[in-house]
């Protein structure tokens, strides 16, 4: 036993930190396959601490929240990879037998906090969390509460619910309170170390996709608004309105209301229920409005002055695209487009070849559209190599001090545009990209980005128009409702429009 204060706390709180992040989009394999272990980034003891303290994330809060309350951070395993296909058995295995290796070695813990993203799917389970939660709770027993964070687009399962103590979800997306989750996650564990709370929590599922969806205003914002004031219902821990991850095939893909309630398990099913039933009435209202490329740059050419961001949401690095799409960068050379960027696309051979012409070079090159094995669209350009870069520096607006490494990178400009050319895949985040590469973008007419809504933390208060660009051939179309749908419930909005929710 270990030694414990009056109050049944131990004299200080040990709190293992773990986690597996990963959103897996089934769609995504055909074109760039499987995901191997060597597309997550690995940390390891003190090396989680090094990179989350003092940052914007999920993890920089757990490590906020533990000093607050004199609690010693336990760091074991964190692996995280960019959103991509489905993940191997084998490399889930490896992920899985390390962290549950070093969890082994930390014991004994008062208690488990873990950053999970929830969309995670492998060969061989739709549910990467709930699997991995299963195995955690039973290393270190009942007894030990088990807190986690999640992602909005968290397809949730009944088996997390049922392996955690508390599952929060992040609230916004943009995830700009990623933190906020994080510290709250661990700022409830002294109440259930002792006892005193005991959460009970129900997940209800709705029998829809939800197209990505931003809450900075709109009907997630209506649901978000609902959400807030069942938490101030007394006893109320927790409710959040999961968007789900449409971009994966399977049973347990979906829209989900999550309550969590202290000691009252039919209040959290019944205001769950509440919730979800002012979702489906308003699910028209989630359709998404994105015009063609072509239309996107038509448009954003009638706004006076700028700068007018068209997102290309079709190829969102951040929903599992491989980030070298053409078709909007092509629509803008097509109009004429100067004055502006376009940031970024991700093209380690073009980046190469640019940093072996050097600064002040013109070169040819068949920019991205290599990533997709089973058609290259690449587009022919004559660049002048304006800037090189090691592609490294830290976000400022979304997730705030996190490190980003976009591998070498290259400034090129093609016709009126700066193109900014990357090694390593990601969405773009803020504008501190351009920045690295000596852009402004406050003086730029268009800037061009790939993201569907994470961008909006940097952008929305710099853009004089938001635009979303959505070609429909592109992964993470938001017109989710032409995805293949081979296993699953049979009838889910809006790509079977008689599906039904609690009528
Ligand atoms: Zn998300």
């Amino acid at each position: 036993m270990r030694a414990t204060v009056g109050n049944g706390l131990p004299s200080v709180l040990r709190v293992a930190i773990a986690g597996i992040s990963h959103e897996s989009n089934t769609y995504a394999v055909e074109a760039s396959g499987l995901t191997e272990v060597g597309s997550f980034d690995r940390y390891r003891g003190d090396e989680i601490i090094a990179r989350y303290r003092g940052t914007a994330t999920y993890i920089g809060g757990m490590l906020d929240a533990l000093d607050e309350l004199g609690a010693a951070a336990v760091p074991t395993f964190f692996a995280i990879g960019e959103p991509s296909g489905t993940v191997t058995t084998a490399a889930y295995a490896q992920l899985r037998d390390e962290l549950l290796a070093t969890l082994r070695a930390a014991l004994p813990v008062d208690a488990v906090a873990m950053e999970l993203h929830g969309a995670g799917v492998t060969e061989t389970t739709g549910d990467l969390e709930g699997q991995l939660l299963a195995e955690v709770r039973h290393l270190v027993g009942s007894s030990v509460p088990i807190v986690v964070t999640l992602d909005l687009h968290a397809n949730v399962t009944t088996r997390m619910v049922e392996h955690a103590d508390v599952l929060l979800g992040v609230h916004l997306n943009p995830h700009t309170d990623m933190h906020d989750r994080g510290a709250e996650a661990v700022r409830l564990l002294p109440s259930l170390v002792t006892g005193a709370l005991k959460p009970a929590s129900h997940v209800e599922p709705l029998p829809m996709l939800l197209p990505l969806t931003t809450t900075d205003a709109g009907p997630a914002a209506d649901v978000n608004a609902r959400c807030a004031a069942v938490e101030r219902r007394p006893g109320v821990i927790d409710c959040t309105f999961f968007h789900g991850f449409p971009y994966a095939d399977g049973p347990d893909v979906g829209a989900r209301v999550v309550c969590t309630v202290d000691a009252d398990a039919a209040a959290a099913v019944e205001l769950a229920r509440e919730v979800g039933a002012y979702v489906w009435q308003r699910r028209e209202a989630f359709r998404p409005t994105g015009l063609s490329p072509d239309e996107a740059v038509a448009a954003a050419l009638e706004v006076p002055g700028g700068p007018v961001i068209i997102n290309d949401t079709a190829d969102n690095p951040g929903g599992g695209t491989r980030g070298d799409d053409m078709q909007l960068l092509a629509a803008m050379l097509a109009a004429g487009v100067t004055g502006s960027c376009f940031g970024f696309i991700c093209d380690a051979e073009s980046v190469d070849a640019a940093h072996v012409a050097g600064v002040g070079a013109t070169v040819a090159l068949e920019l991205g559209g290599k990533s997709d094995r089973r058609a290259r669209s690449p587009l022919a350009v004559t660049a002048y190599v304006k800037g090189l870069t090691d592609g490294r520096y830290r976000l400022s607006f979304y997730a705030p001090g996190l490190e980003v490494n976009l591998g070498r990178t290259a400034r090129l400009q093609v016709g009126g545009i700066d193109v900014i050319v990357v090694s390593r895949v990601q969405q773009t985040f803020d504008p501190e990209v351009f920045l690295l590469h000596g852009v402004d973008v406050t003086r730029c007419h268009i800037v061009a980005l790939k993201s569907s809504h994470h961008f909006r933390a940097g952008f929305r208060s710099l853009a004089t128009a938001i635009i979303t660009a959505d070609s429909e051939s592109g992964l993470t179309t938001q017109r989710i409702e032409g995805l293949r749908r081979s296993i699953g419930p049979t009838a889910v909005w809006p790509i079977d429009l008689t599906a039904r929710y609690g009528e």
